[in-house]
């Protein structure tokens, strides 16, 4: 595996794999990785012919307050994992390689941002489109993989290598969840044991939202609001809870048939914030 952690030094790696005829598959991350990221590394694999990996805490996607300063950072061990997975080249820029200087340009995000964890962490996927976008520019994969937990994150991106024309294929991989359900995170590690064991709550309420409309429910205002009361009881503080249409990523309030959804909440249990969804096709 070949470490990299300046751009000019990436690009002459990648350069060399592109001369030998590989396809690149590229999985962006923030490190502390777990069986999510790894599982996203395993079908950039099966997608291409060479795995690269960034890990890179992008500032300009926390928000005053947020945890950049304190999110895990464990750069040996997440060496030794992408080693054992037969990555490629392993690209861990520091800041001052991705943000050099004052920036004169941003990238705004019309509509799409607007609900889910858009609208409650302003600024965060403009910040997440903003690193992606360079980074394209500087591995410019034939694949990228990113994960269905951060389901928004997936098709604002997905939209903006289109509208950026970026000559790269976007491919979901599939949520990666602890044997209780809770979908694995970096950020679980924040949480206490008392919290640990109620964190997989969020999953059953989604799964009881999906049940129920499968058998029926097609005006589920009432039975989110009961889901969120149950949460609330069992200690989560809830950022949102609601069903999203899986093209537009806004609410709605009455189901169509043949039409795909997302049930998604995002709740905090002290000061982590926990997200998960489940995709429907009604
Ligand atoms: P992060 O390091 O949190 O920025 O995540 C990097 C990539 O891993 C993103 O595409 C995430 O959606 C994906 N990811 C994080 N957690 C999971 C999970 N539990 N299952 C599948 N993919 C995940």
């Amino acid at each position: 595996m070949v470490f990299e952690t300046t751009i000019e030094g990436v690009r002459k790696s990648i350069g060399t794999l592109k001369k030998a005829g590989k396809k690149i598959g590229f999985v962006p991350t923030m490190g502390a990785l777990h069986e999510g990221h790894l599982e996203l590394i395993r079908l950039a694999r099966e997608h291409s012919d060479a795995v690269v990996v960034s890990i890179f805490v992008n500032p300009e996607q926390f928000g005053p307050g947020e945890d950049f300063k304190t999110y895990p950072r464990t750069l040996e061990e997440d060496m030794e994992k992408c080693r054992n997975l037969n990555v490629d080249i392993l690209f861990a820029p520091e800041r001052s390689a991705m943000y050099s200087g004052e920036r004169k340009f941003s990238i705004h995000i019309q509509e799409l941002d607007k609900h889910m964890c858009g609208a409650s962490r302003p600024g965060f996927f403009e910040g997440v489109v903003l690193v992606v976008n360079k980074l394209f520019n500087i591995i410019e994969p034939d694949s990228a993989l990113f994960g269905q937990k951060d389901i928004q994150q997936y098709l604002i991106l997905k939209r903006m290598a289109k509208e950026f024309n970026h000559r790269v294929e976007l491919v979901m991989g599939p949520i990666v969840r602890a044997n209780d359900g809770l979908a694995l995170s970096s950020r679980n590690a924040y949480l206490s044991s008392k919290e640990r064991r109620i964190a997989p709550g969020l999953y059953r309420s989604l799964r009881y939202i999906k049940k129920q409309i499968m058998d029926g429910v097609n005006e589920p205002h009432m039975l989110i609001n009961h889901q969120k009361d149950e949460l609330e009881a069992k200690g989560f503080k809830i950022d949102y809870l609601n069903i999203f249409s899986a093209k537009t990523l806004k609410p709605v309030n009455v189901l169509q048939v043949d039409e795909e959804y997302v049930i998604a909440g995002a709740v905090f249990l002290g000061e982590t914030r926990l997200i998960d969804n489940i995709i429907i096709q009604y």
